[in-house]
C-alpha cells in the first residue's frame, strides 16, 4: 500500500479550489485506501485529497483513530447541507504541524456526500467530528484552519512558520 506524503502550508495545492469527482472507479477506491493509509501513518484523524496534492474533492474521517471502524468515513463531493450552534476548540492540521489554535466552528453539521460507488448518503456529527467535517472540507476549497482565525494570531502563527522554515524544521 502506498504511503502519500503530506503536503504543508504554503502548498500552492492547499489554496486551490479542488474539482468534483465525476470517475467512481477501482482507482478511486485504491486512492481512498491509500488516504486512510497515509492518515494513520501520520498521526491524523482527518486527511483531505489537497493534503497530498491531488485536487479532487475526496476527504477520509476517523475520529475513533482506529478504535471503531464502523466510523471511517470517506467522503467523496462533500457538501454542509445544516449547520447549528457553535464551538471554539483548538485544531490541528497535518499540513501545518506544530501549529494549534482556537477555531470557532458550528457544533453540529450535516453532510451530504457520496460513496466511493457514487452513491449519496448523509452523515451528521456534532463536537470532534463536526469540526472534523467542517476543517476537512474546507481543505477541498483552499481554507486552511489559520485562514479562520484573527489577523494578529495568523501573523504570530505566519512568524513560528517562518522561524521553523529557517532552521530547517518546516
Ligand atoms: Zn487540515
Amino acid at each position: 500500500m502506498k504511503i502519500h506524503e503530506v503536503v504543508k502550508y504554503p502548498e500552492p495545492v492547499l489554496a486551490k479550489r479542488a474539482t468534483e469527482v465525476t470517475e467512481f472507479d477501482a482507482k478511486l477506491a485504491k486512492l481512498v485506501d491509500e488516504m486512510f493509509d497515509s492518515m494513520y501513518a501520520a498521526q491524523g484523524i482527518g486527511l483531505a485529497a489537497p493534503q497530498i496534492a491531488i485536487s479532487k474533492r475526496i476527504t477520509v474521517i476517523d475520529v475513533s483513530f482506529k478504535e471503531r471502524p464502523e466510523e471511517k468515513l470517506a467522503l467523496i463531493n462533500p457538501v454542509i447541507v445544516e449547520q447549528e450552534g457553535r464551538q471554539v476548540e483548538e485544531e490541528g492540521c497535518l499540513s501545518l504541524p506544530e501549529i494549534r489554535e482556537k477555531v470557532v466552528r458550528a457544533e453540529w453539521v450535516k453532510v451530504k456526500a457520496q460513496n466511493v460507488k457514487g452513491e449519496w448518503f448523509e452523515v451528521e456529527g456534532t463536537e470532534l467530528l463536526a469540526r472534523a467535517l467542517q476543517h476537512e472540507i474546507d481543505h477541498l476549497d483552499g481554507v486552511l484552519f489559520i485562514d479562520r482565525i484573527s489577523r494578529l494570531k495568523r501573523e504570530l502563527v505566519m512568524r513560528k512558520i517562518k522561524k521553523l522554515q529557517k532552521n530547517g524544521e518546516w
